[in-house]
């Protein structure tokens, strides 16, 4: 029994196995999947065969003596031996917050996790750790923790389909969560009116009652006026606004002046639509709020979480079922990531680093005498202190930085800078060729653990395969690390890890392995061993937060921080699709998903625009940023908005961060992938 490695909807599946192989995938009757799959649970499975279309399986641990030399393959002995001499080093003399590591948010589990973050803190001694939220969902998880007091999804997935209003936010949900996609479809069946805001005209938008294609970059007005025509045309629950939150004189003051008509020069969208948006979401006996990248990858991605959870809060859709606010979390573990304490912030169970009663908890239980207090430097830190030498070694498990985050120049850089790479992974990743030591670890499909969907439900997956090569558990590599470095870890299997970390977390405590296996899954908080775990939260619209009230926020529109000038006239905005996944390194290792495109990828273009630039659809082009130049084939289409050009991250060779901005969200330090100015030119005398 697996859970799909892709997406945050966590959909079950079998694996079938001949000869040692794994040869398909069929799906179960999971909670949030109920028997479906996209095409990336069907055929996204190959890549564990080692298939070697874009890159072979790592085999063996591999290590480079100096930056010059070529790897060579080493035993585990010398590998860890090495590791653990380099990192005692690098600490000795520079400190232990001169390194950090990453948890993976893709097929490890959150048992790995843990201990990934149980070494950085109680061996390294810092709280140098984090994941790859950093760069997706990290501003809904500080805006909602702000406004409501827990940072995840309100309610489940499965009650998407109940709700009587969907307000689509910067989503590509067809896209990005195909299943969930489905659950948006059956509500729609069901009589739910679909509100879609969104630049582009994305699937969801074709089937939406009411389509808002607003500016790039124009998020905080629209919802700003969002809140003024649901204030002052008297929609909100007075009762529910009373009683339930606080902040309203403050925020009432700040968005009185953005109404819809006030805000029309800054998202082009007519005041008509706006309103009419608002009275369906606020006639609605059920509404819930569901967003992605769209709405977190700005440099004001926090504002605006907040801000969306301020419309749930103005007409009481929280506390109860088939309501709520819904970031849904991209890779299949991200919400695992965070939950096992993954962040420069938090231990496991969103308990805080800066508490002294948390951290003599973790110590004592860890057997160590202090752990670090200070908060820890974030992923998009990385290249700023790599360069200025305050950070000399990182230990990257199941993330490839130097695909997946903004502005690579300087992320190469960066590692360049570095004097000590550690890359733990499956397979040979642009970032695995900064390293100075691979540690190869087992695949999803050949080792075992829970996973934490979108929506908080722990799930537990299944090996299907034995591993080949000279390859180790990720936890594993790590408790031989931490055991060579003088801290002695072992545990047997994942159980063990699970019940030590339930043992530390009130919130995932109920959460047993058998409970896992007898409901399909176990939503958190779950606090008790005869509970079924919490499918909405916030019952009896308690938010957990001082005085148990949740807070109303707005504030003032920024604008993008790029520049758009004449030499750089274009929006390039960061997309996902459907075929592909992450850094590509397991989709484009998959037979039938490797034949959906292809290098160099493409950027879609408005007709209106590629004709003003002399661009053919699918002609060859160049990119340029402020930052860097790709080549890439346009994909002309008039689903996209004219101004603004999309491209997807996954190519090697058309890859859009070499042009995207290291400009970043204040509060979460999540990039403005969204918005870097471009200039796209046909490549001539093709
Ligand atoms: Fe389900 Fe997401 Fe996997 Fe598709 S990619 S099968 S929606 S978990």
């Amino acid at each position: 029994m697996a859970v799909c490695p892709y997406c945050g909807t966590g959909c079950k599946l079998n694996l079938l196995v001949e000869g040692g192989k794994v040869v398909g995938a069929e799906p179960l009757n999971g909670v949030t999947n109920e028997g479906e799959l996209c095409l990336k649970g069907y055929f996204g499975y190959d890549f564990i065969n080692d298939t070697k279309i874009l890159t072979p399986r790592l085999r063996n641990p591999m290590l480079r003596r100096s930056r010059d030399a070529a790897f060579e393959a080493v035993s585990w002995d010398e590998a860890i031996r090495y590791a653990a001499t380099k990192l005692g080093e690098i600490k000795a003399k520079y400190g232990p917050d001169s390194i950090m590591t990453t948890g993976s948010s893709r097929g490890t589990g959150n048992e790995t996790n843990y201990v990934m973050q149980k070494f950085t803190r109680a061996v390294l001694g810092t709280n140098n750790v984090d994941n790859c939220a950093r760069v997706c969902h990290g501003p809904s998880v500080a805006g909602l923790q702000v406004t409501l007091g827990n940072g995840a999804m309100s309610n489940s997935i499965p009650e998407i389909e109940h709700t009587k209003c969907v307000l689509v936010f910067g989503y590509n949900v067809a896209d990005s969560h195909p299943v969930i996609a489905k659950r948006i479809i059956r509500a729609k069946e069901r009589g739910a009116k679909i509100i879609v805001c969104d630049p582009r005209k994305i699937e969801t938008a074709r089937l939406a009652d009411l389509w808002l294609p607003l500016n790039n970059g124009s998020n905080m007005a629209l919802v700003n006026a969002f809140a003024n025509v649901l204030i002052n045309e008297g929609l909100y629950n007075k009762e529910y606004v009373a009683n339930h939150t606080e902040g309203f004189d403050e925020y009432k003051k700040i968005v009185e002046k953005y109404t819809p008509e006030y805000v029309e020069a800054i998202t082009g969208l007519p005041a008509a639509d706006i309103r009419e948006a608002m009275r369906i979401y606020a006639a609605a006996p059920s509404a819930t709020i569901l967003w992605g990248m769209g709405v977190t990858q700005w440099g004001q991605g926090v504002d605006v979480v907040k801000g969306l959870s301020g419309l749930a809060l103005l007409t009481g859709n929280l506390g109860r079922p088939n309501v709520g606010v819904g970031p849904v979390r991209g890779q299949n573990n991200v919400q695992g990531s965070c939950d096992m304490g993954v962040l420069p912030t938090e231990f496991p169970g969103y308990q805080k680093v800066t508490d002294p009663e948390i951290r003599a908890k973790f110590a004592k239980a860890w057997g160590v005498d202090s752990l670090p207090a200070e908060i820890g430097c974030r992923l998009t830190d990385v290249p700023h202190l790599a360069e200025t030498g305050k950070l000399k070694a990182m230990y990257v498990m199941g993330e490839d930085p130097a695909q997946t985050e903004p502005d690579l120049t300087q992320v190469r850089k960066g590692f360049e800078a570095m004097e000590f790479v550690i890359v733990q992974d499956i397979f040979m990743t642009k970032t695995a060729m900064f390293a100075d030591l691979i540690l190869p670890a087992t695949s999803w499909g050949e080792h075992e653990g829970v996973f934490s969907a979108a929506d908080r439900s722990f799930q537990r997956f299944t090996k299907a395969v034995d591993a080949k090569g000279d390859v180790k558990h990720d936890w594993e590599i790590i408790s031989l690390l931490a055991t060579a470095m003088g801290y002695p870890m072992h545990y047997d299997n994942t159980r063990q890890i699970w019940d030590e970390l339930r043992e530390l977390c009130p919130i995932f405590y109920g959460a047993t392995y058998e409970k896992m296996e007898g409901l399909g899954a176990v939503p958190w908080p779950c606090r008790d061993l005869d509970s079924p775990g919490s499918k909405y939260l916030y019952e009896g619209n308690v938010f957990q937060r001082p005085g148990g009230k949740g807070l109303l926020f707005a504030t003032e529109w920024r604008p993008p921080q790029d520049q758009l000038t004449e030499e750089f006239p274009l929006i390039l905005c960061t997309v996902r699709e459907v075929g592909h996944y992450s850094c590509r390194s397991m989709t484009g290792n998959c037979a039938a998903l490797q034949t959906l495109a292809d290098e160099p990828g493409y950027v879609t273009i408005n007709p209106k625009d590629a004709k003003a630039l002399g661009i053919r659809d699918q002609e060859l082009v160049w990119v340029s940023s402020r930052r860097g130049k790709v080549i890439t084939r346009a994909s002309v289409t008039d689903r996209t908005n004219k101004g603004a050009v999309y491209m997807t991250y996954q190519w090697w060779i058309g890859a859009c961060n070499e042009l995207t901005i290291h400009a970043v969200d204040p509060i979460a330090k999540t990039p403005e992938y969204k918005y870097a100015a471009v200039r796209v030119e046909p490549i001539a005398d093709q």
